[in-house]
């Protein structure tokens, strides 16, 4: 059987399957046919939930002794916007200027198509690995993320699968191919705080109490001071207020309730439970003043909502997985890649509770883009690389 070493031929299939989220587009049997050839054993799992679209997931292993790696990814990708602003199909996979254009070239078919590529290339030339590799591939990454990742680790677990280290192959680079390597991830923390106050005419504001105006003071105790300085391995923690909601259409009403939505990236400084009663901590403290409310002695009168499922930070620490892979990027790409833990979340989050998780792969740039594209030699690097990390992973 041909065994599949080329990645740009194995993106070019799973490109050409439309598995916009949640739609498997035929991309998971497409991997399935080929890792089949390796000598993997595949299972395919639907994973189901009220109020959430089914979604179909993939657990491939090779091997049935340790040590065992986990390539985890993705094979849905975000709609493609409008096709006539395509410069190429979104889905047809062509090949122009060196680049590979389509849906998900990046984000993370391509990723994707480098590993398998790369066991192959290791089946190959050294036969079957000494212990296993298994693909966890999910098609809830894009979506709400709750029949995926989440489910298939659970059942993969609870049948025994243990892993040894994780490797996610989403986009980490920013310039260049090998730039970087992200080794953990900040959390995430989405709350809400709503003002009631009681509504009036503008004319005669000592009959009413505006909200808006005990909502500037909460907001402004949201974003100062700043949470912290940063740590040795995280930026600073940051919060945006991402809405700000009154919904009050006339000029002569001071409206009953007011309110604001913010988001916080945090580092390791924190925990959730301890950044929410920092946030409590500084709501109460705002609510008592009366710099926008003379003449009122009441505090201001609030509630908080906490978005469910919060993202706990976390922070990768084993050095063989981390200097293995860095020394991988270094060989093939020439420099040392940036050990990095900025940017959004991942599902690298969910499977820091399993092994230890470390995330490399293509370049971001066009990622989510009209004209999402990869360049071939980028393909074959990281194929390169991936094999690099195989062997010595295994050595
Ligand atoms: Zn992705």
């Amino acid at each position: 059987m041909k065994l599949p070493i080329d990645p740009a031929a194995n993106l070019a299939a799973l490109i050409r399957c439309p598995s916009v989220t949640p739609a498997e587009g035929g991309a998971l049997a497409a991997l399935e046919a080929m890792l089949a050839p390796l000598g993997a054993v595949s299972e395919r799992l639907v994973f189901t939930e009220d109020g959430t679209p089914d979604v179909k997931n993939l657990y491939a292993r090779i091997g049935d002794s340790g040590p065992h790696l986990m390539f985890a990814g993705h094979t849905d990708v975000v709609p493609p916007g409008d096709e006539a602003a395509w410069t190429h199909p979104p889905f047809a996979a062509e090949i122009a200027g060196g680049q590979m254009f389509g849906r998900g070239a990046v984000d993370m078919k391509g990723g994707i198509a480098c590993f398998t590529a790369a066991v192959a290339r290791y089946v190959e030339k050294h036969g079957a690995p000494k212990g296993s590799v298994s693909f966890l591939i999910t098609g809830d990454e894009e979506g709400p993320a709750i029949n995926g990742t989440v489910k298939l680790l659970e059942w993969a677990a609870a049948r025994g699968e243990r892993w040894d280290a994780a490797l996610v192959g989403e986009p980490t680079n920013r310039e260049k191919l090998g730039d970087t390597i992200k080794i953990g991830r900040r959390g995430s923390l989405s709350g809400t705080v709503t003002v009631t106050g009681r509504q009036g005419h503008v004319a005669y504001p000592h009959l009413a109490d505006n909200p808006v105006r005990g909502l500037l003071m909460l907001a402004e105790a949201l974003l100062s001071p700043p949470f912290d300085e940063g740590t040795a391995d995280f930026q600073p923690t940051n919060l945006e207020i991402t809405s700000v909601d009154v919904g009050n259409p006339a000029v002569n009403v001071i409206p009953a309730r007011a309110s604001a939505a913010f988001n916080l990236r945090f580092n390791d400084t924190w925990q959730v439970e301890t950044l929410q009663a920092e946030i409590h901590n500084r709501l109460d403290r705002a609510s008592k003043e009366s710099r926008l409310r003379p003449g009122r002695t009441d505090p201001v009168d609030f509630e908080i909502e906490w978005r469910d499922r919060p993202s706990h930070v976390f922070l990768t620490r084993d050095e063989k997985l981390i200097d293995t892979l860095s020394a991988s990027v270094e060989a093939v790409a020439g420099a040392k890649p940036a050990l990095s833990t900025s940017g959004g979340t991942s599902d690298a989050r969910f499977i820091k509770d399993y092994c230890p998780v470390v995330e490399f792969g293509l370049l971001g740039q066009t990622m989510h883009m009209v004209d999402e594209r990869v360049a071939l030699a980028d393909l074959e690097a990281l194929t390169r690389i991936y094999l690099r990390f195989l062997e010595d992973w295994f050595a």
